[in-house]
């Protein structure tokens, strides 16, 4: 209600009451008294009463009205000192700004806010525009002025002011206009906040949200519990997972399992208690590929203490190992041939020699230098010579099997490990290697003859250790260019002289055996009781053009040792077949034919076929054949043997184990031996009858063929006490010069028995 007006109502009600009360108070006195003295007193007391309630009355609205303004005051008094107090806690500054007269007022909040004392704070619009940053001047007034202009809802809106140290702090103000009834804006109140460390706290999650995203490394946040909840692109380029695929799941689902459980039981210790670790893992990506990375892993924690996350951060470190690969590649190779370099040779050397020494084995070091390269490089240019060391290396390469391992010297020169225990196979690896040279090389466009000299030193013959060997090497090659190129040397003169002689005899007998020069020579069996020639052995003789007859121990073990052998003995199983059936067909009356066999055509398969083959071009039945195998042959792979063995005899031939005495057989192995005959190896058979050792082994072999009624054929018979001993002990057959020595088929003819006519 309006004060004025009701001041006016009660001052108006009074008015009236007071002037009826006057006028028909004195009109009842006169009615009521008629004495006129009576009547004045009763007057006088009605005045006096008057006054007095209308003080009354008055006390009473003034009394009335003056606690009630007592009340208002007081309880403003206490809302202006509960806002003053909260002005003074609140860390927010409050303002309000009085557009008529552009006074303001600032609480002490704002004061601290700028980093202004409260008594230098004025109550001035300047005091605020002023310390505006230049930059934002102009868009912080626009959003006050927008805002009184109605054209926005509340202001609203960030800036940066001046702070009493001199810096600039970012402040978020927000307020709102007051108007009149028309809409005219009057004050405007708001409150200005220091966003200063909530923005540089904004600034750094976003560079660290942008570190997330565009760092190379992989990064994997899973909770307390192991639940991947984060990852960043790099863990999905990394791994092959996309976050959604791995979003909830543990990041168990990476493990290659090559680790094993103890040892990520270890990094979860070590992550419980120091909370981090680091590692190199390997794990699996998505494509299944198996990789290494090092990985960091750190446990966070909260205010409290309380663990909350884990996050992972980690490297792909395939391509480094991959570098790292490749750095070694090339530290060891020789970057034109990519052959293994020196360095690389000299530890395989040094492997080589330690495994020698351990497996009581051997080999040797080839080097090899190109002849006169200098003139290529002179003649047709440095790139040409290094498109012929290129071939070079290629064509020796070839040459070589898994025994064997090449490497680039540096230069025109090159080398090569040898490990087998055999010297032969050095000088046939040298030989092979010369003759590579033979043909032409085509570089670019252009025939080039090129010849190498190598120089070979043995190991552990000529030297121990590397050093050494490859001295020794280098002083062969010296030797073997000095001595014309083209050669090879070892390094001892006598070694090069039997390498040498052992190629010769290579060569010479691969020539044999194509022009006729080999010949077969059949040595009398005769049966010891009857004295009757029973069968005779085929035994291989060279006829050398120059050398005359070569014996079989200076070719056998050549040929053997560059597989020549296999060849030969075809070559008498056919020669000694077609031989017993013109014999047979001429009526001489012989059991049997024997014919040996290498223990490299018996360990070759299809020999089985071989005999079938030859037996049939032949035409000459099985029961005819006998075929000789050594012990040793035998005793090598023993279950392949039998198996072959059993084979053979179900073709029909007969079957001796050659040189018997001198392997170790087994007897359980004899025993399971489908073969006919055993031959006492001439070794035993020399000293006879005296030698108490020989006879005894005699006696004893041919005891044991008669047990397992094997029959027992004793060789090298040269003398006719032997002969006597031999019959005396029941040995069933003998052979040797007492009998007659190996002799070709037509001077044999005239002593061979016949069928009487
Ligand atoms: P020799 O028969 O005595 O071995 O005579 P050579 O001319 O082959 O001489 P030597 O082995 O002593 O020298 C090899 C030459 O090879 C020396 C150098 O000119 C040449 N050479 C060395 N390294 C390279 C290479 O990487 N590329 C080419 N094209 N030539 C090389
Ligand atoms: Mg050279």
């Amino acid at each position: 209600m309006n004060p004025r007006l009701s001041a006016l109502r009660i001052s108006l009600l009074y008015l009236v009451l007071a002037t009826v009360w006057m006028l028909a108070s004195d009109h009842w006195l006169q009615m009521a008294i008629a004495d006129p003295a009576q009547t004045l007193r009763w007057m006088t007391a009605k005045k006096y009463l008057f006054v007095a309630g209308s003080a009354m009355l008055l006390f009473v609205l003034l009394h009335r009205q003056f606690r009630h303004q007592q009340a208002t005051i007081s309880s403003l008094s206490d809302r202006e000192k509960r806002l003053s107090r909260a002005l003074n806690v609140v860390e927010d500054g409050i303002w309000d700004w009085d557009l008529r007269t552009h006074r303001v007022y600032y609480s002490p909040g704002y004061a601290s806010l700028i980093g202004l004392p409260g008594d230098r704070l004025s109550d001035d619009f300047l005091l605020w525009e002023n310390r505006l940053h230049p930059e934002d001047h102009d868009t912080a007034l626009a959003a006050y002025q927008d805002h009184i202009d109605g054209l926005s809802e509340q202001l609203d809106c960030v800036y940066r002011i001046r702070h009493g140290d001199g810096s600039y702090r970012w402040v978020h103000a927000r307020g709102r206009v007051e108007r009149d009834v028309d809409g005219t804006a009057l004050r405007m109140t708001g409150v200005s906040r220091d966003i200063t460390r909530q923005r540089s706290n904004e600034d750094h999650l976003r560079q660290a949200a942008a570190v997330f995203e565009a760092t190379q490394e992989g990064l994997l946040v899973t909770d307390s519990r192991g639940v991947i909840v984060h990852t960043n692109p790099s863990f999905s380029r990394i791994t092959g997972y996309d976050a959604r695929d791995v979003l909830g799941l543990q990041p168990s689902i990476l493990k290659s399992g090559r680790q094993d459980a103890a040892f990520y039981r270890r990094m979860w210790e070590t992550l419980q208690n120091e909370d981090v670790w680091s590692g190199e893992i390997w794990n699996r990506r998505k494509s299944g590929e198996v990789y290494p990375q090092w990985q960091h892993i750190r446990a966070v924690r909260n205010d409290q203490g309380e663990l909350t996350h884990y996050v992972a951060v980690f490297s792909d470190l395939s391509s480094l190992k991959r570098s790292q690969h490749e750095l070694d590649f090339l530290a060891h190779h020789d970057p034109l041939t990519a052959l293994p370099n020196r360095l690389l040779l000299r530890e395989r050397i040094e492997q080589a020699l330690a495994r020698a020494e351990r497996e009581q084995g051997g080999g040797a070091l080839l080097v090899i230098d190109l002849d006169h390269f200098k003139h290529i490089n002179d003649s047709l240019g440095h790139s040409t010579g290094d498109l012929l060391i290129k071939a070079v290396a290629e064509r020796l390469q070839g040459c070589l099997d898994e025994r064997c391992s090449l490497a680039r010297l540096g230069g025109d020169e090159f080398a090569v490990i040898l490990e087998s225990p055999q010297q032969q196979h050095a000088s046939s690896l040298a030989q092979r290697l010369l003759e590579t040279m033979n043909a032409p090389f085509m570089v670019n466009g252009q025939t080039i003859y090129m010849s190498v000299s190598l120089g070979v030193s043995l190991f552990p013959e000529d030297a121990r250790n590397v050093d050494h060997l490859m001295q020794h090497a280098d002083a062969a090659l010296f030797q073997a260019k000095a001595s014309g190129r083209s050669l090879y040397a070892f390094y001892t003169p006598e070694l090069t002289a039997r390498a040498r002689s052992h190629v010769q005899v290579e060569a010479a007998l691969r020539h044999a055996l194509d022009n006729d020069e080999l010949r077969i020579y059949f040595q009398p069996v005769h049966d010891l009781a009857s004295g009757r020639m029973v069968g005779v052995e085929s035994l291989v003789r060279w006829q050398h053009p120059q050398r005359g007859l070569v014996p079989p121990c200076d070719f056998i073990p050549v040929a053997e040792e560059c597989g020549l052998i296999t060849a030969l003995d075809a070559w008498m199983l056919d020669q000694a077949c077609r031989q017993m059936r013109s014999w047979l067909d001429a009526g001489i009356d012989l059991d049997y034919i024997a014919v040996n066999v290498s223990s490299r055509l018996f360990s070759r398969g299809g020999l089985e076929q071989r005999v079938a083959l030859a037996l049939e071009q032949a035409g000459l039945e099985p029961h005819h054949l006998e075929l000789e195998i050594t012990e040793s042959a035998v005793m090598q792979n023993f279950d392949q043997a039998l198996e072959l063995l059993c084979q053979l005899r179900l073709l029909g031939v007969h079957l001796a184990i050659d040189d018997f005495g001198t392997g170790y057989s087994s007897l359980m192995r004899l025993k399971r031996m489908p073969v006919h005959k055993l031959k006492i190896d001439q070794g035993f058979v020399a000293g006879l009858p005296d030698e108490s050792e020989d006879a005894a082994i005699a006696c004893a072999v041919i005891g044991l063929g008669q047990s397992m009624g094997l029959q027992v054929v004793a060789e090298g018979v040269e003398r006719p006490d032997q002969a006597a001993f031999l019959l005396t002990h029941a040995c069933d057959f003998g052979q040797g010069y007492w009998y007659g020595a190996p002799q070709p088929a037509d001077v044999l003819l005239p002593k061979l028995p016949r069928h009487r006519a």
